[in-house]
C-alpha cells in the first residue's frame, strides 16, 4: 500500500463523504437524499442500473476502441478507473477515465448508458464538475473541460467547459446534501411535478 492509498483509507474511515451518484439523485429531487440517508429507505435501482450498464459498456469499449478518444480529443495518456477521495470536498468516487491532454490540462471522461437530452446533460454536468474538482485537488493540475460519452447513442461525446460558477454551484450542492444527511433537514420537493408521477417515494412524500 503506498501513501496515497493509506491517505484515502484514513479519509474514508473518518470523514463522511458523498458520491457523485448521490449528487445526481439530489439534483433530480433533494428529497431522495432524505428518504435514502435519513430514513434508510432505498430507492428503485433504475439509476444505479444505468450507472452499472455504463461501466460494463466502458469495459467492453476499453478492449475494442483504445485509440478512439486519443485521436478525437488530443489525449496523450489516460488513467482508467481512478478512485479519488477528498476530505476537503467531502466527496469520493471512481472516475471512468482521467485524460491527460496535449495542452497540459487534465479532463474527466465519464461513460453514460442513458440517452442524451439537454436535461440529462445538465445533471451529468454537475457530476462531471465534481470529478474535475477531485482531479484538480489530487493531481495538482488544471482542469478546464471534461467529457461525457453517451455510449447508447453510438459514442456521442459531449464536452463540458467548467466555469467558476459551476464549481461554486457544485460546492453549494454538496453543502446542501450534508445539511440533509447530518442535520436531518427535510428539503423542498422537486420543482418538476412530473418527476413525482412514477417516483417510488410518492406514497410517503408529502405533496
Ligand atoms: S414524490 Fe416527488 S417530491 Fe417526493 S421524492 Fe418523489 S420526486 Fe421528490
Amino acid at each position: 500500500m503506498d501513501w496515497t492509498e493509506w491517505e484515502l483509507e484514513i479519509d474514508t474511515e473518518t470523514t463522511a463523504m458523498i458520491t457523485p451518484s448521490e449528487v445526481i439523485e439530489y439534483v433530480f429531487c433533494p428529497r431522495y437524499i432524505y428518504f435514502m440517508n435519513c430514513l434508510n429507505i432505498p430507492q428503485h435501482e433504475e439509476l444505479r442500473y444505468k450507472v452499472l450498464k455504463g461501466r460494463e459498456l466502458h469495459e467492453r469499449r476499453e478492449k475494442t476502441n483504445v485509440d478512439y478518444l486519443r485521436k478525437k480529443l488530443g489525449v496523450i495518456k489516460k488513467d482508467v478507473a481512478v478512485y479519488l477521495a477528498s476530505k476537503t470536498l467531502r466527496v469520493r468516487g471512481e472516475i471512468d477515465e482521467v485524460l491527460h491532454l496535449s495542452d497540459g490540462t487534465l479532463a474527466p471522461l465519464d461513460y453514460k448508458f442513458t440517452e442524451f437530452t439537454e436535461y440529462i446533460f445538465q445533471t451529468h454536468k454537475v457530476q462531471s464538475t465534481l470529478y474535475a474538482m477531485l482531479i484538480m485537488e489530487s493531481y495538482k493540475k488544471p482542469v478546464t473541460r471534461g467529457y461525457i460519452c453517451y455510449a447508447k447513442e453510438g459514442s456521442k461525446v459531449k464536452e463540458v467547459l467548467y466555469t467558476e460558477r459551476d464549481f461554486n454551484q457544485a460546492k453549494r450542492v454538496i453543502s446542501e446534501i450534508f445539511d440533509i444527511i447530518i442535520k436531518g433537514f427535510f428539503p423542498k420537493k422537486t420543482r418538476w411535478q412530473n418527476r413525482c408521477i412514477d417516483c417510488c417515494y410518492r406514497n410517503i412524500c408529502v405533496q
